[in-house]
């Protein structure tokens, strides 16, 4: 190690330097190289924090890819560098890879140096920028280098403060200062539903101009019959796009396409058209003239379901546009592409699925659960990602998304192409590997994978994979995509046809579980203000006992011969579990009047996930026949954290020494009462957690069909005794960081 005083003062000749020559980039790119050469790393990367989008942007680097600067961000928080800023901690890890806060960069080399060390560049309260040291594995870094950065870095913060002054000075945005056109090459955002995927990119703007789309039309060529025949093929074509999807979605097929159809055939919108074509307009302009007056209606509705319509007229829209179109191919042309949203409805991601995208990008702050869900069930890879930059790329770019870490790579190298590929290949290996029906640990402890399911499509992909039954139905999924309740005997053939699809294996039916994101454009018309501690759930449903009355009979008739068990999801009390189970006793006694076939002894549970219900769980134990445990939300409420809300989401910590605690008491009361339990929520598929699961005595899990190769070879590898140990090791800890270094 050179002299740490003769750092310094390089320090302060920089100061000079910097302050003649006021070029800032260049000023960064010396200090890098000095810091590199003085601490001897391969890598010294420095990362400033841009506080208006609270994100950190590598500004030089020494040793990673030349092109990087500029083209990473991370979000506070995000990541293990991001995470030392939020945290304001140095972290080190000889293998950086492992931490189970880390992100991979692909494409700048950061791959080939494992041992790390991020040193926040603070100013008082000010965050100013991360530093990273990194190279070789098997070269971790010491307490003395990192007493070392940390002075550099509380020097740095000083340097930093006087280039922002300057920059302020001159008036020009601190990022962008001689790099006006920051590149996009990756994009890193939070992975919603799993999968590689790469193609070429379009871009779906929402609320774009409907008249954008004239540019691309012939206008003044085009006749009244065009028009006509126009709307025959339209309606022809929204005809059989229902039928196929009613064959391949039945549950939640419902309207979608044929309000289309409806609109088609309300003379309103058509005769519109027709006098503006009279008037003589094109066909097209016509369209868009009489699109955008509805849109524009419907829009300053405040009930967003009548809102929602806006979005049919305008898909309408579009789709007449592209039949009147000669280029009807190029104009909107989905198939096989990445799609770049920038907003999504539940029955976006069915229409997207009929036209055979590849993958999305949604580009917004927030997503609802029911969005993923559903993208994860049709098999269609999701990134969100919080960077608006990405609705301006060009077509012709060429993208890999890579969702299961949340990566988006923008016209990506050579070498980044080949990194992906082989990773994809060994996705698809993975995927298509025969499984055994039965998963045992390395020492032959019998263990049972289900399956959570939220399409009734997921069960073609569950019995592949051999779930042990159905541990999860989100019961809800139907009534999202509606446009009003379903009846009793709408539900009746939905639920039906999911018992047909595991017959003589265990079905854990979950009850209605709306509220918190999970909105009904038909029912929630006002807006909770905080909707996830509002009428959710349970509550829902003891509200409205009609509505709940008529799910508990659809299910108990078409499960009359299933292996049935009926689950109460966000249970608060004791008082709650017994009323709901009253209200399905009393079904069944209404069921007998009426002479109906139905499942007389389902088996009833709770889902443990609100944690009022943790203290008493032994009461319930008592009561209940089963518990299941929803660490989604579970975790939400432990910890006071939104479970959609990307701004904290660095808070939303599985493995918090409250979270791990409690699920080991949920599990010792349970033992004692011999009440079985599964774990349900996502936990249950991240292979990190599945020592200490499986050390503190659960045996099932419930995870969505797509990850049980995955988990029932991860489950292979675990040795019992072993993970035993481990979690009562990890029970002992109190501190997150600790644990993390015992989960790696
Ligand atoms: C959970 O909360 O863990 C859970 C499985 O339910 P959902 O994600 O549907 O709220
Ligand atoms: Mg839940």
């Amino acid at each position: 190690m050179h002299n740490h005083l003769e750092l310094l003062c390089d320090f302060s000749e920089l100061n000079w330097v910097f302050n003649e020559s006021q070029s800032i980039d260049s000023f960064f790119e010396k200090l890098v190289d000095m810091v590199a050469e003085h601490m001897q790393t391969t890598v010294c990367s420095l990362y400033l924090y841009d506080e208006d989008h609270r994100e950190l942007q590598l500004q030089a680097t020494h040793g990673l890819k030349e092109d990087a600067a500029g083209s990473i961000r991370m979000q506070e928080g995000e990541g293990l560098t991001g995470k030392a800023l939020s945290e304001k901690r140095s972290i080190v890890s000889g293998k950086a890879s492992n931490h189970p806060a880390y992100k991979f960069f692909g494409g700048v080399n950061e791959e080939l140096y494992e041992s790390f060390m991020a040193v926040p560049i603070l100013r008082g309260i000010n965050k100013i920028g991360v530093i990273v040291l990194q190279r070789e594995e098997g070269k971790p870094f010491s307490k003395a280098e990192v007493v070392v950065t940390q002075t550099i870095a509380s020097q740095l913060a000083n340097i930093i403060e006087n280039a922002r002054l300057l920059v302020d000075v001159n008036r020009s945005g601190f990022a962008d200062v001689e790099r006006p056109n920051v590149s996009l090459a990756l994009v890193r955002g939070k992975s919603a539903s799993d999968g590689l995927v790469k193609g070429s990119v379009v871009v779906l703007r929402r609320y774009q101009d409907l008249t954008e789309y004239l540019s691309e039309m012939p206008i003044d060529v085009l006749t009244l019959n065009d028009f006509h025949s126009c709307i025959k093929e339209t309606a022809s074509q929204l005809e059989s796009i229902q039928v196929e999807v009613e064959e391949q979605l039945s549950d939640v097929a419902s309207l979608i396409f044929s309000a289309h159809l409806l609109m088609l055939k309300d003379s309103s919108l058509i005769s519109k058209i027709e006098t503006l074509i009279a008037e003589g307009n094109s066909p097209a302009k016509a369209i868009v003239e009489a699109a955008n007056y509805y849109i524009g209606r419907f829009s300053k509705v405040k009930d967003h379901y009548i809102r929602e319509k806006a979005d049919d007229v305008r898909d309408l829209a579009i789709r007449l546009l592209r039949n009147l179109s000669s280029q009807k191919d190029d104009l909107c042309k989905l198939r096989d592409k990445i799609v770049i949203a920038d907003q999504l409805l539940p029955s976006d991601i069915l229409k997207l699925s009929h036209e055979k995208i590849l993958g999305i990008v949604l580009v917004s702050g927030g997503v609802t659960s029911h969005v993923a869900l559903l993208a994860r069930s049709l098999g269609i890879p999701l990134v969100i990602a919080d960077e608006s930059r990405l609705l301006d790329i060009s077509g012709d770019s060429f993208v890999l998304l890579d969702a299961t870490i949340g990566n988006v790579y923008v016209n990506p190298d050579q070498a980044v192409l080949e990194i992906f590929t082989k990773k994809q290949q060994q996705e698809v290996a993975l995927a298509d590997l025969e499984l055994e029906g039965v998963t045992t640990t390395s020492d032959g402890e019998r263990l049972y994978l289900y399956c959570n399911i939220n399409l009734l499509s997921d069960l073609k992909v569950a019995n592949r994979y051999k779930a042990e039954g159905v541990g999860l139905y989100r019961s809800e999924i139907p009534f999202l995509v509606r446009s009003d309740f379903p009846s009793e005997e709408e539900q009746f053939l939905v639920y039906k046809r999911l018992a047909a699809g595991m017959p003589g294996k265990p079905l854990v039916f979950r009850t209605l579980d709306i509220g918190g994101d999970k909105v009904l454009s038909y029912y929630h018309h006002e807006k909770e203000e905080n909707p996830f501690m509002g009428m959710r759930s349970i509550r829902f449903s003891l509200l409205h006992r009609d509505i709940f009355a008529r799910q508990l009979r659809a299910v108990l008739r078409a499960c009359a011969k299933s292996d049935l068990r009926v689950m109460f999801p966000m249970v608060s009390s004791l008082e709650e579990f017994l009323e709901a189970r009253r209200v399905l006793f009393d079904c069944q006694q209404e069921l007998e009047a009426d002479g109906k076939d139905f499942c007389r002894a389902p088996k009833i549970g709770i889902m443990v996930e609100i944690p009022s219900v943790v203290d008493i769980i032994e009461s319930l134990a008592l009561e209940a026949d089963f518990f299941s445990i929803g660490t989604n939300d579970l975790i939400q409420y432990l910890l006071a954290v939104d479970r959609t809300n990307e701004k904290v989401a660095s808070f939303y910590i599985p493995h918090h020494p409250a979270v791990l605690r409690t699920l080991n008491r949920i599990m010792k009361s349970a033992e004692k009462h011999d009440v079985s339990v599964s774990v349900c929520g996502d936990m249950a598929s991240r292979e990190i957690y599945l020592p200490f699961l499986l050390g503190i005595g659960v045996r099932n899990l419930s995870v969505d069909p797509v990850y049980l190769p995955r988990m029932k070879k991860a489950c292979a590898g675990i040795d019992l005794q072993q993970a035993e140990k481990v979690a009562q090791k990890i029970l002992a800890l109190s501190s997150i960081k600790a644990i993390e270094k015992e989960l790696l």
